[in-house]
């Protein structure tokens, strides 16, 4: 995922908070940069959470509050009940009966106002919440959208696609049909397999049962070891270890079904040695043993993660779908380019930035969405590309082909930085 991100414009302009911004002059030549980070995003993010917190924090509080007053009002009607069973058979004063009855309705009334009145108040917290988004987010976006980029029918179609895609993925499968359906998108069977077998076999992860997972690991299992897969091994421990949470029932099955793991045993050996171990206190229980991290439940997530990251990179998905991908991207660059769009309009420069199709600065989004390595000609100040592609000097640095082309004169080429002299046939085109 990759956009050009420069402004055109040959002047300096400031963030709203006073971060320095960088451009490029008209001619494209870059001025400087900095990166306007995400953080302010987060912030925003935060300080709705903080106040969704209170609210929760106040609900709680609130159920435990109401809990308590009716058990202390059900227990005192049950012993008026109790005092009007005893009063029946003793034929007693009726003033004093009459008077408790009286206290009772009060108590009742009272705690109901006390109730209504607390619950009131949880409104205000609630509307609080409501003013931190208004406050925190800026729902108009329109500044920053290119209009025309859903224009097309292919766009639209990639746009169904890639949901359609997203639903299977999130094992939502009728809501996808419909949508196939009602947009008119055909899905191939073939793309469509894949996260129908995924989804039936986390979902039984889900539920503690590792069979589909076992068999779709033994099936797979040579690919899955090109991968440097661990995923077979970890299932088998897994089914292992829930053996040996049934005791001593299930010593013999423990044992045999330590046989699966012979072929793992160069790989795993210390893990395995575990395991065998763990046998030994079977009797006395584990959970009371040395072994008892053996038993940690968050095992069932780590091996649904597991799953999904293998069984994906094999069938050749990625791991989070585009979609959703996108989706966060969008949300940390659209304060930003909103940001940068206000500066711009407060400057008056106003057409500075008219090709929406290119964001005006760089927007970090963190490692976790480098796809592709970029290489930008540190002369000629441009991302190279397969037809002016990064080429190694003898001296070991690295320029695009064009610039090593500009820069050679008679034959010879001195290196813009060292400056070694050579010869431009010796620079070697690197790939990254
Ligand atoms: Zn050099």
């Amino acid at each position: 995922m990759y956009v050009s991100m420069y402004i055109y414009t040959g002047s300096a302009v400031k963030g709203a908070a006073g971060r320095e911004l960088s451009v490029l002059t008209a001619g494209g030549q870059r001025l400087g940069r900095t990166r306007v980070a995400s953080s302010a995003a987060m912030e925003q993010c935060a300080c709705v959470e903080r106040e969704l917190e209170k609210v929760l924090h106040r609900f709680v509080m609130y159920g435990h509050l109401s809990e308590e007053s009716l058990d202390e009002l059900l227990r005192y009607v049950c012993e008026l009940r109790g005092q009007l069973v005893t009063f029946g058979v003793q034929d007693a004063d009726l003033s004093v009966l009459s008077q408790s009855m009286a206290q009772c309705c009060k108590n009742i009334k009272d705690t109901v106002q006390m109730l209504a009145s607390r619950h009131k108040d949880i409104h205000g917290s609630v509307s609080k919440v409501g003013k931190a988004i208004d406050r925190n987010f800026d729902a108009e976006v329109s500044a920053v959208v290119a209009e025309t980029v859903w224009d097309s029918q292919d766009r639209q179609k990639f746009l169904s696609e890639s949901i359609v895609e997203h639903l299977y993925r999130q094992g939502m499968l009728s809501v996808a049909e419909d949508l196939c359906q009602e947009s008119g998108v055909v899905i191939d069977m073939s793309l469509k397999q894949p996260f129908l077998e995924l989804n039936r076999i986390l979902e039984a992860l889900r539920m503690q049962d590792l069979r589909p997972a076992l068999e779709w690991a033994v099936a797979n299992r040579q690919r899955l070891l090109d991968l440097n897969s661990t995923l077979e091994f970890k299932l088998h421990r897994l089914y292992f270890i829930s053996l040996l949470n049934g005791g001593m029932g299930n010593q013999l099955e423990a044992l045999q079904y330590a046989r699966h793991f012979q072929p793992f045993a160069a790989q795993h050996q210390r893990d395995i040695q575990i395991l065998m171990g763990s046998l030994v206190y079977l009797r006395h229980g584990i959970e009371n043993s040395p072994y008892r991290s053996l038993l940690e439940t968050n095992q069932w997530a780590e091996i649904c993660n597991i799953f999904t990251r293998d069984a994906c990179a094999l069938l050749g998905l990625s791991v989070e779908s585009p979609l959703s991908v996108s989706f966060a991207s969008g949300c940390m660059a659209l304060p930003v380019l909103m940001n940068i769009k206000q500066v711009i309009e407060q400057r008056q420069c106003s057409g500075v930035w008219t090709h929406k199709d290119e964001l005006p600065i760089e927007i970090d989004l963190g490692k976790k969405c480098w796809y592709h390595s970029v290489f930008a000609c540190p002369i000629l100040r441009q991302q190279t590309s397969e037809s002016n592609p990064p080429m190694k000097l003898i001296c070991g640095h690295v320029i695009s082909r064009d610039a090593l082309n500009k820069l050679t004169n008679a034959g010879k080429l001195k290196c813009p930085y060292c400056p070694m002299e050579q010869n431009p046939s010796d620079a070697k085109q690197i790939f990254f």
